[in-house]
């Protein structure tokens, strides 16, 4: 059995349609650049993606509480947040084939990569953020913003949760939705979107305990990728150069993976310092410092922030897990996804309809159960086989012409191939087992 690693975004955009994790956004339209919907496999994936995101802030044993912040924002918020006069990115067009780039992208004392010709605009400044009116009327009271981080909602309701939850610093605030970003140039699939999810998490602290809590922060992450699985010789922790530092951060370190088309930012994690709640309280007037009851004084908390993309990470578990290996002359290809995220924990199919009925009824009571699983009786078996390992499912289980004398079943596992006999009545353990 020979493994290839020979993983392409081509090949698993196709996959991801074909089976369908992800589909392009109205794509019976003609798509929609940099927006995608996700089809039912993917659903699945996602959520097992975020249940695992909010285990790992649980085991932390910190006081941490989720918050579901709005969309829509008002301009002040980001008139504070520094997105309005400094969320933009260079912007250049070829004025030969009209190919727009990042001018960071590109080295635009060069040709276009297009086209090949050397005829660039000037370079412009280009704001990321989606902006809409709220209401009929047009003044500037109505304007709002699709936010383009879900960071903001956090600190504008810092008070507000402290204040109804009866927390005390340090405690956390995190936080699982969409953001919008006006990107000049979507690419990779789900690695640069449009619309997408972001599951963030901000922990208020002491100013002298930032440092500290940054350290922890990253040792915190970095062992939740491996415990969801991710090949950690892919995984890198790259502290910013002090020129590459947001104008909030004192020190961000980025969590990278080794995608084909190089090593990318999957997750920052920054030293925000007390920027955003200073700001806010600058710009709307409310004072946001704590009061301390030891030292008898106020001080305004220290943030350390951890923000991944969903879609990036899903992307990232798709290219972690992809395998093609040559089987009998044909090449076999399986998500080897760690059982916790796998859409489906297990199939159940008997050889054929006729003796469909007991199989279905082992199926139908674990369902009814909560357990990810699913059904399938047409097909050769080799067949539905490869279909389950394509989309990452860890077990398969066949009650054929013996299971009526011997009450067993047959389970197969997806990462060797390998099977086994065991007893009807051990299913839900086995599974729960696989499942950890
Ligand atoms: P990049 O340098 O890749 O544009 P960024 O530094 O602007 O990213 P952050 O603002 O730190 O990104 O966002 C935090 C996380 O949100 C990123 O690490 C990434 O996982 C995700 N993210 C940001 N922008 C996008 C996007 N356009 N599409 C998908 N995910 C994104």
């Amino acid at each position: 059995m020979a493994t290839t690693s020979s993983v392409t975004l081509e090949k698993l955009t196709s996959l991801c349609k074909r089976r369908g994790f992800i589909y392009q956004t109205a794509d019976i339209y003609g798509g929609l650049n940099g927006v995608y919907d996700t089809g039912p496999l993917g659903t699945l994936l996602k959520r097992n993606i975020r249940k695992a995101w909010l285990k790992s802030l649980e085991k932390t044993g910190y006081d941490i509480l989720q918050i579901e912040g709005a969309l829509l924002t008002p301009e002040a918020v980001w008139e504070a947040s520094g997105h309005l006069a400094g969320f933009q990115d260079p912007m250049v067009d070829c004025t030969e084939c009209k190919h727009r780039y990042r001018a960071d992208d590109i080295d635009v004392e060069k040709a276009c990569p297009h086209c090949g010709n050397k005829a660039w605009t000037a370079i412009r400044q280009f704001n990321l953020m989606f902006k809409t009116q709220v209401g009929a009327a047009t003044d500037a009271s109505s304007v709002a913003y699709l936010r383009p981080e879900t960071a903001q909602s956090i600190f504008i309701n810092f008070k507000n949760v402290m204040s109804s939850n009866r927390v005390k610093i340090p405690f956390g605030i995190a936080q699982i939705g969409k953001a919008f970003r006006n990107e000049i140039t979507p690419k990779q699939f789900l690695f640069r979107m449009r619309e997408f999810e972001q599951m963030e998490m901000e922990w208020f602290c002491k100013g002298e305990n930032a440092e500290e809590y940054f350290k922890k922060w990253i040792e915190i992450r970095k062992n939740f990728y491996k415990e969801i699985g991710i090949n950690l010789d892919r995984i890198r922790i790259r502290p910013h150069d002090k020129d590459e530092l947001s104008h909030y951060s004192s020190a961000t370190s980025d969590v990278e993976y080794h995608f084909p088309f190089g090593w990318k930012e999957l997750e920052g994690i920054a030293n925000r310092g007390n920027f955003d709640l200073s700001r806010h309280t600058e710009y709307s007037g409310k004072d946001l410092a704590v009061y301390d009851d030891e030292t008898k004084s106020s001080y305004m908390p220290h943030v350390i922030e951890t923000s991944v993309g969903t879609d990036r990470l899903f992307l990232t578990i798709l290219f972690d897990s992809y395998s093609e290996e040559a089987v009998e002359g044909e090449t076999r290809v399986a998500l080897k996804l760690s059982p916790q995220l796998a859409p489906y924990i297990a199939e159940f199919m008997p050889p054929s309809k006729k003796i469909a009925e007991p199989m279905e009824k082992i199926y139908r009571d674990l369902k009814k159960k909560g357990y990810a699983i699913q059904f399938d009786v047409s097909g050769s078996i080799g067949k539905r086989y490869r279909r389950q390992d394509e989309i990452g499912t860890p077990l398969c289980f066949t009650y054929d012409f013996d299971s009526e004398q011997d009450s067993s079943v047959t389970v197969r596992n997806r990462d060797t191939m390998a099977q086994e006999r065991i007893a009807i009545d051990q299913i839900e353990t086995y599974i729960q087992n696989t499942l950890g």
